[in-house]
């Protein structure tokens, strides 16, 4: 079984249709949150995941852009883009994004956006808050997003270390405990702007990190055209 693990995807269709080519043919597709916001294309990213049979849960950005969590937590151009993407979805896709649960569990598996203690809030940073969190997962392992840095945290010999993933090489999880994140779709912020994302095989547990170029030019200027803040634009050339 071949999964497609996608996070932090912020209504970028043209990089998330990339990612899905790239993907190829596989058994399923995850998403981790940050289905919408900063991005142009809310409703197109919502149509392709429905589309596809995605699977997955609600982040910050999703809540917001419904209306369901304060916007004061967020800085002025993200703020701005949830006004725009509150003011632009379609009703189908606020009832998508409605039906996205906080966690979800499939099989040894649990999803969140944030962290498994704080789904909606905690960035996972450190190797002491993976610890804390990995200590609550209720599953062998934890998968999330929202910090748009693609990282496994794995407990080895009794303690948490973290890796960064090589690109293409599949990484062994048996026997180990751990919260793995996919980097971002549609926002990275490593410092490549390229779309990240992770393939996990099921049966011999392993997860393997990707980039895929896309098209940022046409992105950024379907982004002007709808007059989203200019840093938003700037950002997704750099990848930061
Ligand atoms: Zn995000």
């Amino acid at each position: 079984m071949r999964i497609a693990v996608l996070s932090d995807i912020h209504s970028n269709l043209v990089a998330l249709d990339a990612v899905l080519a790239d993907a190829g043919d596989v058994d399923g597709i995850w998403q981790l949150g940050d289905v919408v916001g900063y991005g142009p294309d809310p409703d197109g990213v919502v149509g392709r995941l429905a589309e596809r049979g995605a699977r997955g849960v609600r982040g910050n950005h999703d809540s917001a852009a419904l209306g369901g969590l304060e916007i004061e937590w967020f800085n002025p151009e993200a703020r701005q883009a949830v006004e725009w993407t509150r003011d632009h979805i379609q009703p189908a896709t606020a009832a998508w994004l409605s039906a996205q649960p906080e966690r979800l569990t499939v099989g040894d598996w649990s999803l969140v956006h944030g962290s498994p203690r704080d789904p909606m809030r905690e960035y996972v940073t450190s190797t002491d808050i993976a610890e804390a969190n990995i200590d609550v997962l209720p599953t062998t392992h934890g998968l999330h997003g929202h910090t748009h840095i693609p990282v496994a945290w794995l407990r080895d010999a009794g303690r948490v270390h973290m890796h960064r993933p090589t690109i293409g090489v599949p990484r062994s999880l048996a026997g180990q405990r751990g919260l793995l994140n996919p980097g971002s779709v549609g926002q990275p912020r490593d410092g490549d702007p390229e779309a990240s994302y992770m393939i996990l095989d099921l049966d011999s547990a392993t997860a393997t990190w990707f980039r895929v170029p896309y098209d940022i030019g046409a992105v950024q200027s379907a982004m002007r055209a709808a007059r989203l803040p200019r840093r938003l634009v700037d950002r997704l050339a750099i990848g930061a």
